[in-house]
């Protein structure tokens, strides 16, 4: 399966209970990712962890919008950032310190070091709203399951994993038991334990069903559409020129003098953007001439 493209989401019920899960699976649209950079594997792999897990958010929170997870560290990682829209487009970026040594294995908490972890949902139209999330253990599994339990009260346990290739992840939730056909009252307990034995070449290897059948063959499992996810970025010559602009006048017309024009390059996608001294100086007024 290494040489095929799978960018995929899957929803999936176990007949007569009230447990649903998620699966995604990820590789090409991931790697769109992480080639922006010279990433050092292991922040590939905790890029590639939250991209997974941007990944199933965005298809259990459902709003009209952009959700984003945000990690903010005060070790050798500054900013870890992955976003995915209603349309299942993909983007993240990390940022850290290149003059420090990376460790190939390292907790979240280590990462983050008293920095924090957020959840921002931005609908189309309405209010912004963040969360924090709480950090606990070492891992964004136990950071979201600690997220899942306080924001929507309901039992949900995640599993992330991510190689520099593919990046994929596992999703269980427990509904509240009215919505359960009939009583199976250790099926929670008896599938988060079966998806607790998946190993991560699993999880990054096999396609959904195959994985599915391996962990639950006793089980009835419902599978659900699979939905495409890619890698796109959001960025516009106007929000780059927004961006631009609250430099302020001083500061632009500073880098007006160094270089002629302004030009951004989007960090998500590479896509270059240069704004002309004339075009900005009719948006700021006289004050950014620089002759
Ligand atoms: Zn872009």
């Amino acid at each position: 399966m290494n040489n095929v493209t799978i960018n995929e989401i899957q929803r999936f019920s176990f007949d007569n209970t009230n447990v649903r899960g998620e699966r995604v699976l990820l590789n090409s649209a991931y790697q769109e990712i992480i080639k922006r950079k010279q990433y050092p594997l292991s922040l590939e792999k905790l890029l590639g962890e939250f991209v997974a897990a941007i990944a199933l958010l965005r298809d259990i929170i459902k709003i009209d919008g952009v959700l984003s997870i945000q990690a903010k560290g005060n070790g050798f990682l500054s900013t870890l950032m992955t976003e995915c829209d209603e349309n299942q487009n993909l983007r993240g970026i990390a940022q850290w310190d290149e003059n420090q040594d990376i460790p190939d294995t390292f907790s979240l908490k280590d990462v983050l070091d008293g920095g924090y972890l957020a959840i921002t949902i931005q609908p189309r139209n309405g209010q912004r709203y963040q969360g924090i999330v709480e950090i606990v253990g070492d891992t964004l599994s136990e950071c979201l399951e600690q997220y899942f339990s306080q924001s929507e009260q309901l039992p949900s346990r995640v599993w992330l994993a991510a190689n520099g290739a593919q990046c994929g992840g596992l999703f269980l939730q427990r509904l509240p038991l009215e919505q359960a056909k009939e009583g199976d009252e250790d099926a929670w307990e008896r599938f988060t334990q079966l998806a607790s034995t998946v190993k991560e070449e699993e999880l990054l290897g096999l396609e959904t069903e195959v994985l599915l059948h391996r962990l639950y063959h006793e089980e009835e499992v419902r599978l659900y559409d699979t939905k495409p996810m890619q890698f796109g970025c959001s960025c516009s010559r106007q929000r780059t020129l927004d961006a631009v602009m609250s430099l302020g006048s001083e500061e632009i017309r500073e880098l007006l003098i160094e270089q002629g024009s302004v030009m951004v390059d989007c960090q998500f996608c590479a896509e270059k953007y240069e704004f002309t001294e004339d075009e900005l100086a009719d948006l700021l007024g006289d004050q950014a001439k620089t002759h």
